[in-house]
């Protein structure tokens, strides 16, 4: 679909100056990015790059894929079937339970914080970026599970890749939500989260993550039963 004539006589700095009255909420750059080409091309090489270096400055690469991971990790809920729920195929369509990657609900920050409250002590020093609590939250079945998504910084020096890699864990066909890798590790069996999450009363865990070769996490919490 073509731009609509009224943007198309504007330059690119005056159509920057509108993006800009956009920039709290950055899913509505993912939206207009879907109008055109050239809007497209805007967003991604002008808008989220400064806003990155603005607040992600750290992660900030110039690699354009990183860039874009990046722009989809901000922006993007993984959906259930990447944060490993819902292999079953007969998924609702209802939004509120959507299995695929889709525009966030809540608040789309990266913090480090977050990523220190769901690894086990021993990873604490590395830098894992999580979005806000409680994520996008999503009724399935009969629980909720809020998911939530992150990336590592530097995920291949990291203590998490050590010992993923040095244990020689097993990948699991959980396809990564931010990139194209189709197999990711499952943290939670393999020792990474804090020890204190358990288990639902049925086995399922209460936390699950699950991280993919360029260190993009897909994951999910569910509500702890009062009781159990
Ligand atoms: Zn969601
Ligand atoms: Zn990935």
């Amino acid at each position: 679909m073509e731009e609509d004539c009224g943007f198309s006589m504007l330059n690119d700095d005056i159509v920057l100056a509108v993006f800009a009255k956009l920039e709290d909420d950055p899913r509505h750059w993912a939206r207009v990015a879907c109008v055109c080409t050239r809007f497209s091309s805007l967003i991604r090489h002008f808008c989220w790059k400064t806003k990155c270096s603005q607040t992600l400055p750290s992660l900030l690469s110039d690699s354009p894929a990183t860039c874009a991971s990046l722009l989809k990790l901000a922006v993007c809920c993984p959906g259930l079937r990447h944060a490993g729920i819902a292999a079953d195929r007969g998924a609702s369509k209802n939004p509120k339970t959507s299995r695929k990657p889709h525009l966030a609900r809540g608040n789309w920050d990266l913090r480090r914080e977050q990523g220190c409250k769901l690894l086990a002590r021993q990873f604490r020093d590395d830098c894992l970026y999580l979005c806000d609590w409680p994520g996008c939250v999503h009724p399935h079945k009969k629980r909720k599970y809020m998911l939530f998504r992150g990336i590592f910084k530097d995920f291949k020096t990291s203590r998490v890749w050590t010992s993923l890699d040095g244990d020689k864990r097993k990948k699991l066909p959980v396809e990564c939500a931010f990139c194209t890798c189709r197999y990711t590790w499952d943290l939670h069996s393999a020792f990474c989260l804090r020890r204190g999450f358990r288990y639902q009363i049925d086995g399922e865990p209460v936390v699950r993550a699950y991280v993919c070769e360029n260190g993009h996490v897909s994951g999910a919490w569910t509500d702890v039963p009062l009781f159990s």
